[in-house]
């Protein structure tokens, strides 16, 4: 699956991250870390932009979500009720000889050492948990351990009957929250696609049993339309449906969204329906009650939660993969105007007759509700081209007929067609353009 081809394609999207400053290795200076990335100017200018994208679907554009930021670390039992105590690990088994460690599921155990040859030079298969495990305060006793959480759905669970009453909600309404998620993955990988360390963006939505099927249907629709919004090219998109045998303990029903990589189809979302599992473990290990009542009908009973799950690191990705876009004399970044990072650059063609000082004043003239770029460096045809290569949607030039007629030339990104807009309506043209 991974040719050569499919490697070059993600070694220069990787070379552009850094170059450009999207994402660098962490703790590069000292040789960098494992699967750890950190978001450089422009790579932290477009996780927000698609965060707020996101939480502008799930919350401001509708009238049944609450929103909620859960704290990381949690009460040590949630783990044990949410099953992740148990059942949350992959079995591992480790080289004697060259002390290399492996997934036990995805080497030939008959087979050498694929490292360093050795034959039967494995350990015993072992269960190793995927959370990072620390402890509170100065004492490091078991009595003392809590773990980085491992998903951000929990927080959300325990907190149901917070939400439902601060907000005075009845069923159906969902739970929206954006967070830090930690897995110990023994093999992270592809970049940032599988990473320890991670920004989730998951939505819980409250219904009640027999009306579970109806909401899961109308969730996975709403979600895959948001992709096109996110600009992502419609025919690399599809459903992926677990069988029986993939389904998770919990779940009734679920269904990836995948992404054709350069590295293959992927999952970038899960949908799914979690019936009372997960409100019914929290009532049995907590000891409160977390039924709702129904004051219509007088019942009372567990709620079912169909949940979306979303990677924030992994959408990114996914965008900055679509956009990559290799033609005739340029690189460019054909991202949707909402994630872009930078919305317009603008530049004076020459460095005189007053041509840098009026592109300043129209700097600072339409900044302040979005990332503005001034690039006066080199001859305009590179400046295009790095802006190119930023996925700036819109370059604003200021030339010699602005200084006639006050209009300047805007290109846009994708045809590298230009037009004349004149200087006092620059802000609405780019306030119309990048609408979401
Ligand atoms: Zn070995």
């Amino acid at each position: 699956m991974a040719d050569k081809n499919t490697n070059k394609v993600m070694d220069k999207l990787v070379s552009l991250a850094k170059r450009r400053g999207f994402i660098f290795q962490s703790s590069e200076i000292y040789g960098g870390i494992n699967s750890c990335y950190d978001y450089g100017p422009l790579g932290v200018e477009m996780k927000k932009n698609i965060k707020e994208l996101w939480w502008k679907s799930m919350v401001y554009e509708r009238d049944d979500i609450e929103g909620l930021d859960a704290s990381i670390l949690m009460h040590p039992k949630v783990w044990e009720a949410s099953g992740h105590m148990a059942g949350f690990s992959d079995p591992l088994v480790d080289c004697k000889v060259c002390k290399s460690r492996f997934r036990a599921d995805q080497i030939d155990l008959e087979k050498p050492c694929p490292v360093c040859g050795n034959r039967d030079s494995f350990t015993e298969i072992r269960q190793f948990n995927l959370m990072f495990k620390t402890f509170m305060g100065p004492v490091e006793d078991s009595a003392h351990v809590v773990f980085l959480r491992p998903e951000t759905a929990q927080g959300i669970y325990v907190n149901f009957h917070n939400v439902r009453e601060a907000a005075r909600r009845k069923l159906p309404f969902g739970i929206a929250q954006i967070g830090k998620a930690f897995r110990n993955e023994i093999t992270p990988g592809n970049f940032i696609f599988r990473t320890r360390e991670f920004e989730q963006m998951e939505m819980q939505y409250f219904v009640k049993p027999g009306e579970d099927e109806k909401w899961f249907e109308y969730w996975k629709e709403k979600r895959m339309q948001w992709y096109q919004r996110l600009g992502l090219q419609k025919d690399k998109l599809r459903f992926h449906e677990h069988a029986p045998d993939e389904l998770a303990h919990y779940a009734k029903a679920a269904f990836d969204i995948e992404y054709e990589f350069p590295f293959g189809w992927n999952e970038i979302e899960g949908i799914h329906n979690r019936t009372d599992f997960d409100l019914s473990r929290h009532q049995e290990f907590s000891g409160k009650d977390l039924r709702y009542f129904d004051d219509q009908t007088k019942e009372r009973f567990i709620p079912y939660i169909i949940e979306t799950s979303i990677g924030c690191d992994r959408t990114l990705l996914t965008c900055l993969v679509d956009a990559y876009t290799e033609e005739e004399e340029r690189v460019v970044l054909k991202l949707s105007p909402a994630i872009a990072p930078i919305k317009a650059a603008v530049l004076p063609l020459v460095k005189r007759d007053g041509m840098p000082e009026i592109a300043k004043k129209i700097v600072d003239e339409i900044r302040g509700d979005y990332r503005i770029f001034y690039d006066e460096a080199g001859s305009i045809g590179r400046r295009y081209r790095r802006m190119d290569e930023a996925g700036t949607p819109f370059c604003i030039t200021v030339d010699s007929q602005t200084l006639e007629d006050k209009t300047v030339t805007v290109r846009e990104r994708d045809t590298m067609a230009q037009e004349r807009v004149h200087i006092n309506e620059i802000k609405t043209y780019l306030d119309e353009k990048l609408k979401a």
